[in-house]
């Protein structure tokens, strides 16, 4: 579902690569976490399989598809695959929780009578029926990502990348974020998780990738937080 191949990103202000080098497969149904301290190529690897940045040199697939070679005009249809999540919500203030989800199904032309269903179905799933016509200003963190997670999933994108999802959250909504996260993984979804939580990793034992100074110094089956 993603692969990299020989992967280095290297943006036009760093002395050194955000990454270098960078090999790995992905397939689909996978969960896999992202970990790595703080500038070690997490956000950069993420952005590469969107397309918000491009590698320097080396393949980036997603779906089959390599990124580079996406017109523009098509890179909405690569972001449709690919939904994402991060630690800050990214929530329309001015929308209320129903808008924000089907903004992201009407700037991709799905009609009305579509959302109308689709909407509160999502909603439903992510433990947020009857808060449909909450603001965004209105709710705790928890549900603001659970907000974030039914917008990123009701398109039924092939893959979610979550950004730190759990970053802004006490633990206990943290462990229902990933709670939430694992029912979008048994739904098919391919999940690519990149986070600080030690906690989580170690308590889900997924697959671990693990990123330093832009290098991929670990890629273990169960893995643990810390090697
Ligand atoms: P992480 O997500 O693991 O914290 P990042 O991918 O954000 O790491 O950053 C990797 C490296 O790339 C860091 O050295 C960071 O300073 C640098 N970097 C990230 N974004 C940019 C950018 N837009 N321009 C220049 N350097 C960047
Ligand atoms: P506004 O755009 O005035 O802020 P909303 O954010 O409530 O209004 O609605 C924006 C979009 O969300 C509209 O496309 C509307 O069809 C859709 N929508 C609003 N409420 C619901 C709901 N309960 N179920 C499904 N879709 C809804």
């Amino acid at each position: 579902m993603i692969r990299l191949a020989s992967v280095t990103k290297r943006y036009a202000t760093g002395s050194r690569p955000a990454l270098s080098d960078v090999t790995l497969e992905i397939g689909v149904g996978e969960f896999v976490f992202l970990v790595g301290p703080s500038g070690s190529g997490k956000s950069t690897l993420l952005r590469l399989l969107l397309r918000e940045e491009r590698a320097t040199a080396g393949l980036v697939e997603v779906a089959g598809r390599d990124v580079a070679r996406i017109p523009d005009r098509r890179v909405p249809q690569l972001r449709r695959t690919v939904g994402c999540v991060f630690q800050d919500f990214r929530l329309l203030p001015d929308r209320t929780v129903a808008g924000n989800v089907a903004f992201a199904l009407d700037v991709v032309g799905r009609p009305r009578h579509v959302v109308r269903t689709v909407v509160p179905e999502v909603l439903e799933l992510v433990g947020l029926a009857g808060k449909e016509k909450r603001f965004p200003d209105e709710l705790s963190g928890g549900e603001q990502q659970r907000v974030a997670i039914a917008r990123a999933f009701v398109g039924r994108p092939r893959v979610l990348l979550a950004d730190e999802p759990t970053g802004n959250l006490d633990p206990a909504t943290g462990s229902e974020i990933m709670e939430l996260l694992e029912d979008v993984n048994q739904a098919g979804t391919t999940v690519l998780m990149a986070t600080h939580n030690a906690g989580l990793v170690d308590a889900m034992r997924r697959r671990v990738l693990e990123l330093d100074a832009g290098t991929l110094v670990r890629d273990e089956r169960r893995g643990g937080y810390d090697a």
